[in-house]
């Protein structure tokens, strides 16, 4: 296991994002002053952290404030094949490990507490976790979005090992398996319909008898002959010690349960962008997500945005980290603009 810690003292394989969730703390009263950065990067996914690299070798002295449970969610993945450059595939935890040992080569400054306030109403901006405050010109945000799962216990306790929030990451996997899919939203459709590409068979639970999903993924859905439909059902529990091996169901109108027996579950109930401390200030769209302007600019000048706090299309660890290197370069171009007298206050 040690391998897996890469970079990551105390973090544990299935260490979630829990400190996300959870209610934001205040912060103390007397606060240790951390001095200032150029650049200060909230976050520490793919976005996060590829931005930390390209403003670190610019000289820019990054600072990451990279949360409670740094690394973000490919930190809950087992086996990643898509990331460019691993031909044998890469775990997770140890992509990650090596994008922060990356950025902390050329002098990131990363601290793994949560931000808990950020003030972007004068200028250096100013950010603080429950003990430390940091003053910076320029600040990336790329706190990313959290899955939302269904709080089971045995849920928990198998992800990685068969509970996934990602068929594209994932599906892989599962090649002349037996999957469930949870949710009746269009990532639970489209994902039960990408999963059937390695699936034996695809077994869709919603809790309800209708969709919220669109009617053309419906249909699609219902017409492929791989995917199973049980409605107006809920999962009660994950069976399995070290891998699934079924689920216990509960009928929500009847109460009655039955087990499924099968080799991995999809959560598909929606995700959660982590926008809470930026939302008074920044932008977001109709569901949460905050709005980028020309690539990565924010409604704040300095400001800028990067990964899936702003994407729900692509969410990928490639993606993300492509969003922070363009974060960064742009913020180094405001920095150099603004310290050759182009003020853009
Ligand atoms: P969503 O639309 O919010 O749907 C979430 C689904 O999960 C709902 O069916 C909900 O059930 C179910 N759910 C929520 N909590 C649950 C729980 N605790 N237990 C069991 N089921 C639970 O989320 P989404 O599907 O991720 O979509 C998010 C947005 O992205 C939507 O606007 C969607 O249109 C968009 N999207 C678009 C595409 C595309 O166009 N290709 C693909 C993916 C997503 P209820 O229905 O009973 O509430």
């Amino acid at each position: 296991m040690s391998d897996l810690k890469l970079g990551f003292p105390g973090i544990s394989l299935i260490d979630d994002g829990a400190a996300a969730a959870a209610p934001l703390a205040r912060p103390a009263a007397a606060l240790t002053e951390g001095g200032h950065h150029p650049i200060a990067i909230v976050g520490s996914g793919p976005s996060g952290l590829t931005a930390a690299i390209y403003a670190a070798r610019a000289g820019l002295r990054p600072l990451v404030v990279a949360g409670y449970a740094p690394g973000g969610q490919l930190m809950l993945t087992s086996e990643v094949e898509n990331f460019p450059g691993f031909p044998d595939g890469i775990l997770g935890p140890e992509l990650m490990g090596r994008m922060r040992d990356q950025a902390a080569r050329f002098g990131t400054e990363i601290v793994d507490a949560d931000l808990v306030s950020v003030d972007l109403s004068a200028r250096p901006f100013r950010l603080s976790t429950s003990s430390t405050a940091w003053t910076a010109d320029a600040l990336i945000v790329a706190t990313g979005a959290s899955a939302l799962w269904l709080g089971l216990e045995s849920e928990t306790r198998l992800r990685g090992k068969g509970v996934s929030a990602c068929a594209t990451c994932d599906g892989f996997f599962f090649r002349d398996r037996k999957v469930a899919v949870v949710g009746g939203g269009d990532t639970a459709l489209e994902e039960a319909s990408y999963l059937t590409r390695f699936a034996s068979e695809v077994v869709l639970i919603h809790r309800r008898d209708s969709f919220r999903a669109s009617r053309i993924m419906v249909d699609r859905a219902q017409e492929n002959p791989k995917i199973r439909m049980i409605l107006e059902t809920e999962i009660a529990e994950v069976l399995g010690e070290t891998a699934v091996t079924g689920l216990r169901l509960r009928s929500t109108r009847t109460g009655e349960e039955q087990v499924e027996p099968l080799d991995g579950l999809f959560v598909a109930i929606g995700y959660r962008p982590n926008t809470e401390l930026f939302r008074e200030r920044l932008e977001v769209d109709e569901k949460g997500y905050l709005v980028v302007r020309d690539e990565t600019s924010s409604a704040v000048e300095g400001v800028f945005i990067a990964g899936d706090v702003h994407d729900h299309r692509y969410r990928q660890a490639i993606t993300a980290a492509a969003d922070g290197c363009k974060a960064a370069i742009d913020a180094e171009r405001w920095l150099e603009a603004r310290a050759h007298g182009a003020d853009p206050r």
